[in-house]
Parts: structure tokens; sequence; C-alpha cells
């Protein structure tokens, strides 16, 4: 495990005590530790890699968890003030954003620097913006590697966080222990607008702007998700998701939430299910890791990549089934 001294000598000692500063909680240390995972360079994937072997065994202990909401829903409002209230309560929280979407977008969710300028100030909290990315998988596994060094860096809280659209919402509830999903009051219409698929990965449903002339509607919108989830086979017998609302603008309702959070570990701990979904995270990164890196292994492959494209044609072409495509270019892979 620990086999970092053993790699390159020259960059072994400069990681070894940035490992250490890590530990130590230091939070500059902890943004170039992320800054290298981050790195495209192969030297520095080296270092990384090792740096986070190093400090697995020291990840863990944080609660993970997810919110996701559609832009516009509340979420860096929600997430500032939840955030001030734990460092308040002398918590360490760090937030961290899965957003493959930022390049496109022209700046990541979380770019924007006026966002949770107040909790960025805090010293007991800890905010990095999404890097832009080209796949979501690619920026799935910084987020997830970020996440494992803000936990060895002694973070009680690790908020991970996405917009509502897409696939992202997937990843994140693939990498969170409890997964909360922030509903502005839209009434009936947004129960349909919103993905069925999303609101089954949700653990806690929260609408927010429970406030001023939105309370009632607020209100209204929660009754109808507490019926909808009803209708849906919870994930564990351990939890029914549970809907709640509040008014991050206000600050209401927010200790309820949290406790919400922390009911959903507690009945996932009961069980012993809290450990069993982590190892099934884990062995899914494994997976995902798997395949992304055969991918890139065929890429990189010249004869490969000529396979590949006429494969591709011939798929496209209606000649061949996309199945024995896969077969034939697997099968030179493995001759390879
Ligand atoms: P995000 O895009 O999901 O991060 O949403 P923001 O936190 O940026 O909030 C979007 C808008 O909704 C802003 O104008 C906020 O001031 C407003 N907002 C956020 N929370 C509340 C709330 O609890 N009540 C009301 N009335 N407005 C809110």
């Amino acid at each position: 495990m620990n086999d970092a001294d053993t790699h390159d000598a020259r960059s072994a000692r400069p990681l070894v005590d940035l490992a250490a500063a890590v530990r130590r909680g230091e939070r500059r240390a902890l943004a170039r530790a992320i800054t290298r995972i981050e790195s495209l360079r192969h030297d520095h994937q080296a270092e990384a890699e090792a740096m986070l072997e190093r400090l697995l065994p020291h990840a863990g202990s944080a609660i993970r968890l997810g919110i996701s909401g559609a832009p516009g829903a509340g979420k860096s409002t929600f997430i500032e003030e939840l955030g001030l209230r734990l460092t308040a309560a002398g918590k360490r929280v760090a937030v961290l954003a899965v957003d493959p979407s930022s390049r496109r977008s022209g700046g990541s969710i979380l770019g924007d620097k006026t966002r949770m300028a107040r909790l960025g100030r805090e010293p007991l909290a800890f905010i990095r913006p999404s890097p832009a990315g080209e796949t979501l998988g690619g920026v799935a596994r910084r987020t997830r590697e970020a996440g494992l060094l803000c936990e060895a860096a002694g973070f009680d809280v690790v908020v991970i966080e996405t917009v509502g659209v897409g696939q992202s919402e997937t990843a994140v509830a693939e990498m969170v222990d409890s997964f909360l999903l922030l509903l502005s009051p839209g009434g009936g219409d947004e129960l349909q607008g919103i993905k069925r698929g999303i609101v089954e990965l949700a653990d806690l449903i929260v609408v927010n702007k429970a406030d001023g002339a939105l309370r009632s509607a607020a209100m209204l919108a929660a009754r109808d998700y507490a019926n909808a989830v009803r209708f849906l086979r919870p994930a564990t017998a351990a939890w029914t998701p549970r809907v709640l609302t509040c008014s991050a603008l206000e600050g209401e309702g927010l200790d309820e939430v949290w406790q919400g959070v922390l009911d959903h570990r507690a009945a996932l701990e009961a069980d012993g299910l809290l450990q069993r979904r982590r190892e099934r995270q884990a062995r899914s990164w494994l997976w995902s890791e798997v395949q992304a890196a055969l991918a890139h292994a065929l890429r990189s492959d010249d004869g490969s990549r000529r396979l590949m494209r006429e494969l591709e044609d011939a798929t496209a072409a209606g000649r061949l089934l996309p199945t024995r495509a896969a077969e034939r270019l697997l099968a030179t892979f493995r001759r390879a």
C-alpha cells in the first residue's frame, strides 16, 4: 500500500510532505493536492495516485452528502446556510461539485466566486469549484478522489453538489451516503418536470423557498411529493424517503433537514447498510475505472483505432450489429 517512497525519488519527498500537510488539515495543501489529482500530466497522475494510497486509510469517517437540484432551486443559498450552521457548531465542511457541463456553459456551477462567499470565508469550510471536464466519468472520478482527500484532511461533512439536469445525479448518488434533492415550489408541473429516476435516487426531498408568497405553494408541492414517494419502492426497507420544506433564504427548516440527514444515516448504520452501500460504491467505482481504462487503451492504439472506425461505419450503416462489432474489437485487443 504505502509504497509512495519507492516512486521516483525526486517527486516522492514533496509528495510525502504534501500528504502530511493534508493530514494536518491545511486547506492550502488540500487545494494543491486536489489540483494534483486534476492534472492530466502522466507523471502528476502517478504521484497523485501514490498520495491517495497514502491517505486512503485516513478517509471514511465523514458524512458524505449529495445535493442536487435544478438551476435556481437554491442550492448555493441552501448549502451556504447549512454549511454556516455546521461550521458554527464546530464541524468542518467541504463542498465539492460535479458538473460535466461546465465547459459548454462556460463556467462551473461553483466557479462563480460570489457563490457561497460567506461560507468561503469560514476557516472551517473548504469550497472547491468543479473542474471543467470532457466526460462525466472523468469529473466523477476526480470528485470522488477529492472527497477522499477532504476526509483524510479531517473534514466532518463532505457535500457534493450537482445540477439536476442530465446524468450527473446518478454519479453523485454513487459516491455519497445520503442524497438530497432540492426543489423549488413549482406546483404539480414540477413533479412531472423532474425526472422520476432522480426522485427515486433521493433519500431526502426538500422543497425550498417555503417563505413569503411561495410558502403555500411549497407546502402543496411537499404534499404532492410525499404522495408520489409513497408509490415508489424504497431503495431499502430501513428508510422511506423523507419530504421536508425549508427556506434557505430565511434559514427556516434547515435544522430539520440536517436532522433528516442524521436520521437517514442512523437508519442505514443500524442495519449495517452504510458499510454495504460504501462497499457497493467502491466496487462499481472499480468497474467504471476498468471500463474507462479499456476504452482509453483501445483509443490509444493505432490498429484498434482504425478497426474501430471501420466497425463504427459498418454499424452506422446497419451492416453489423453493435454487439458483434464490440466482440471483434475486444478480440483483437485480447490478442495484442
Ligand atoms: P442554485 O442555482 O440552485 O444554486 O440557486 P441559488 O442559490 O443561486 O438561488 C437562486 C435564486 O433563488 C436566488 O435569487 C436566491 O436568492 C433565491 N432563493 C434561494 N433560496 C431561497 C429561499 O429559500 N426563498 C426564496 N424566496 N428565494 C430563495
